[in-house]
C-alpha cells in the first residue's frame, strides 16, 4: 500500500485586475506523486477555476514551469516529498519576469520572439559535407540535422535571473544559449546582438540559469562562452573575413 501525506498546497491566484493572493487546499498525496499531480487534483476535486499549464507530463514540453517554494522546478518531474514533507506545505506560484495570465500561467510570448530572433532552434541543417562521421541511421539527404541543445524552452531560467528580474530587455539566459549554440561563427551576424548592451555582458555569472535548468543546457557556461568569442573577435578578428 503506498504511503499517505496530509498537505496543505497554497497556490498563487490572479484573474485579471486581481490583486494577488493565494489559496490553500487540504490534501492526501502519495509522496511519490510530482507537484502537477496534487495541483491537477485541486482543479479536478476542489477549484475548477484554477488556471494552469501542462501538457507532456515527462519533462520534454517545458510547459508546466512553476515556482514551487520559491525555486523554479518543472512540476511534471518534481516529487512531492523532494519539496515538503509529511504535514506540510507546498506554495506554487508562476514563472518570475513573465506578465501573468492567470493564476500559474504567464505570458512567454518574449522568450519566443526573442529565441526567434537569435535563430535557435533544437536542431539545425548542417551541410553533409560540414560533418565528419555522421551515422548511418542518418537520412541520406543533401542536408543533415544535429541536435545542438536541449532547450525546451520552459523559461525557468529567465524567471531565476536576477539581470532579468532588473532589465526586462536583456535578452537572458535561454536566448543567448540559444545563440551561443546557432553558432556565431556560422551566424557572425548575431554578433551584434550578443555583444549590444542587452545581450552577454548584462549577465552578473551567478549562474542562477544553470542551477535551475532541467535539460543541462547549462546558459550560464555558453554565456561565458559567447563573452570570449566577443573578446577574440575584437582582439583577432575572429568572424572578419580574409
Ligand atoms: S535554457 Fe534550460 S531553463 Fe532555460 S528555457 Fe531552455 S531548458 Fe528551460
Amino acid at each position: 500500500m503506498s504511503e499517505k501525506w496530509n498537505i496543505i498546497l497554497k497556490v498563487h491566484r490572479q484573474k485579471q485586475d486581481e490583486t494577488p493572493h493565494f489559496d490553500e487546499f487540504k490534501m492526501e498525496v502519495d509522496p511519490d506523486e510530482y507537484v502537477l499531480d496534487a495541483v491537477e487534483r485541486v482543479w479536478a476535486f476542489k477549484d475548477r477555476t484554477v488556471c494552469f499549464r501542462h501538457a507532456c507530463h515527462h519533462s520534454t514540453c517545458g510547459a508546466c514551469g512553476m515556482r514551487v517554494n520559491d525555486v523554479e522546478k518543472l512540476t511534471c518531474i518534481t516529487y512531492i516529498r523532494d519539496v515538503t514533507q509529511n504535514g506540510g506545505m507546498i506554495k506554487v506560484e508562476p514563472l518570475r519576469n513573465f506578465p501573468v495570465i492567470s493564476d500559474l500561467v504567464v505570458d512567454m510570448g518574449s522568450l519566443y520572439n526573442r529565441l526567434e530572433m537569435v535563430g535557435a532552434r533544437s536542431v539545425l541543417p548542417v551541410p553533409e559535407a560540414e560533418i565528419e562521421n555522421p551515422p548511418s541511421h542518418w537520412p541520406a539527404d543533401d542536408r543533415q540535422y544535429i541536435r545542438l541543445a536541449d532547450c525546451i524552452e520552459c523559461g525557468l531560467c529567465i524567471s531565476a535571473c536576477p539581470s532579468q528580474a532588473t532589465n526586462g530587455d536583456y535578452l537572458g539566459p535561454a536566448v543567448l544559449a540559444g545563440a551561443q549554440a546557432n553558432g556565431l561563427k556560422r551566424n557572425p551576424e548575431l554578433l551584434g546582438l550578443v555583444n549590444s548592451e542587452n545581450g552577454v555582458w548584462r549577465c552578473h555569472s551567478v549562474f542562477e540559469c544553470t542551477a535551475v535548468c532541467p535539460s543541462n543546457v547549462d546558459p550560464g557556461r555558453r554565456i561565458m562562452d559567447l563573452r570570449t568569442q566577443i573578446i577574440k573577435e575584437r582582439v583577432g578578428g575572429l568572424f572578419r573575413k580574409a
